[in-house]
């Protein structure tokens, strides 16, 4: 950093108050909401991460394509000395121990999570973590939550299957969204870029299959010796829990989700969402292959300091415009499969992470024109009216969810809104419901269940167009979601606002976690 950097002023005296705003925020009376805060320190690839109890300055050095990361201070306790991707798995290890503290919680890719998002410009000069169990329902968050890169808020489902994948069933093994996007690509036999790309540390890597490409290809889901896929589907169940997904599936509730469960590999231990583990930074991971902090679209909101604006990417008003923000040095799946099948149309519903997409309904809305009217919600297949009568989240989801099959239907029969589709190559599903249900009720909860069981219902409609379109022996199909869902304790209240104030420190806090001083 130099003083010359737009996006962080080097000066004393900012230093010293961002100082006063850690300080504030990790006084013992906030301890019960605030789990840790991360920063990048004054020395280049150098993060430090504190909590109440302790603080750990790591360092990186390049490692293959990535990075190795080394604890180069510790003092008193590491708070993210504890990286286990195994915690808490399955669903009755979560459930027997709701809303873990910093001392029992793991933090899965911790270092390479924090590392990453300060590559960004415009990321903030603080961020706070929440505790599990903090309950922001006053200040606009839910039962069910997300957010931390503690394990249960991480961890998403990731199930690959059918064409191309090994059938292995449930693998006791975990990766990260990053690794979905080379993993998907080669599945239908993609192989390297011509020219390769970046990789994760920033220097060209030869074998990459994406422009920028953090991750890797999962080799455990892969049947290098199959025929690969012709086709693509995959689906995103935004905010499942993937403990409580697999769950269902094991007990019959979701027969789609556990059909392709048997017809391929699943993560047990799931795919760790990108730090922050919120919505569309992380459907665009999972679409581009690249973390937050290289691809751009760094949170749900974010202060630019540069132009002094707040840049919004993740509300229904900004979802259409969101890509503008997209790094021009990543690459979507959408980009990479046409650039390796040319001719292929590759399909996008309901996903804001559409650029390179043949057919998205964000681009019919950029271009104004008419969606479908979608008929009442109450008389939706699928819908379980006990919760789409009286929560709106629920009926609004239901909907929209409801559409984005009609459109998988009506392109892979053959003709959608008057024009005629081949079968895609690569398709991708976005399904909100889950999430509502998950914030609404939390993980466990009856309206949870409810929203898994016609979502699933939802995705056997899919896998029924597949059939009747005569390639499902050819296509691959994987499952994910762009983040986990952790119940928080409604008795765990707080603002950590009060004790900003109190410093006296000026400061903006964006998505209710990035903490921008002196904005
Ligand atoms: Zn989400």
């Amino acid at each position: 950093m130099t003083v010359t950097d737009p996006y962080h002023p080097a000066t004393d005296a900012h230093a010293a108050d961002v100082a006063r705003a850690e300080a504030a925020l990790l006084d013992p009376a906030m301890a019960h909401i605030v789990d840790v805060v991360l920063r990048a320190a004054d020395e280049p690839d150098t993060y430090e991460a504190a909590a109440v109890d302790g603080r750990v300055r790591f360092r990186r050095r390049p490692d293959g394509p990535g990075w190795a990361f080394d604890a180069v201070r510790v003092e008193g306790r590491n708070p993210l000395a504890d990286q286990a991707a195994d915690r808490f798995s399955p669903l009755a290890e979560e459930r027997a121990n709701p809303h873990p503290d910093r001392t029992t919680t793991s933090y899965p890719f911790a270092y390479e999570q924090v590392a990453q998002l300060f590559d960004a410009p415009a990321a903030p000069d603080l961020i706070a973590i929440h505790t599990a169990a903090h309950n922001w329902a006053d200040q606009g968050g839910h039962l069910g939550e997300h957010g931390s890169i503690g394990v249960v808020q991480a961890r998403a489902p990731f199930i690959v299957a059918g064409a191309g994948a090994a059938q292995r069933g449930i693998v006791p093994e975990s990766c990260r969204l990053v690794d979905v996007a080379p993993t998907v690509l080669s599945l239908l036999g993609i192989e390297s870029r011509p020219g390769g790309g970046t990789g994760a540390n920033g220097a060209h890597r030869d074998d990459a299959l994406l422009a920028r490409q953090d991750g890797d290809a999962q080799e455990v889901a892969l049947d290098r010796g199959a025929p690969p896929a012709r086709h693509v589907v995959g689906f995103l169940l935004d905010g499942a829990n993937a403990n409580v997904l697999y769950d269902l599936a094991g007990r019959g509730e979701a027969p789609n989700v556990a059909r392709l469960m048997a017809m391929g590999t699943t993560f047990g231990h799931g795919a760790m969402s990108s730090l922050p583990t919120v919505t569309l930074a992380n459907h665009t991971s999972i679409l581009t292959g690249a973390h937050p902090g290289h691809h751009g679209i760094l949170h749900n909101a974010w202060w630019d300091r540069r132009d002094g604006e707040q840049v919004i990417t993740n509300s229904p008003a900004h979802w259409i415009t969101a890509m503008d923000r997209l790094d021009p040095g990543v690459e979507t799946v959408f980009s990479a499969v046409r650039r390796a099948r040319p001719g292929s149309v590759n399909i996008s519903l309901n996903e804001p992470c559409d650029a390179g997409a043949d057919f998205s309904v964000f681009d019919l809305m950029r271009r104004g024109e008419m969606i479908d009217r979608p008929p009442h919600a109450e008389e939706l297949p699928h819908a379980t009216l006990r919760f789409v009568r009286p929560v709106k989240e629920y009926k609004w989801s239901s909907l929209v969810d409801h559409t984005a099959v009609e459109q998988f239907c009506g392109i892979w029969s053959g003709s959608y809104r008057g024009t005629a589709w081949p079968v895609p190559t690569f398709s991708w599903v976005n399904f909100s419901l889950t999430d509502a249900a998950f914030h609404e009720g939390g993980p466990y909860s009856e309206i949870a269940a409810a929203a898994v069981h016609d979502t699933d219902a939802r995705i056997g409609e899919v896998l029924a167009a597949v059939e009747r379109a005569g390639v499902f022996d050819q296509t691959a199909f994987f499952l994910v979601a762009d983040h986990g869902m952790e119940e928080s304790d409604p008795g765990c209240t707080g603002n950590w606002a009060d004790a900003l104030d109190d410093a006296g420190v000026a400061y903006r806090d964006e998505g209710y976690s990035f903490i921008y001083v002196n904005p």
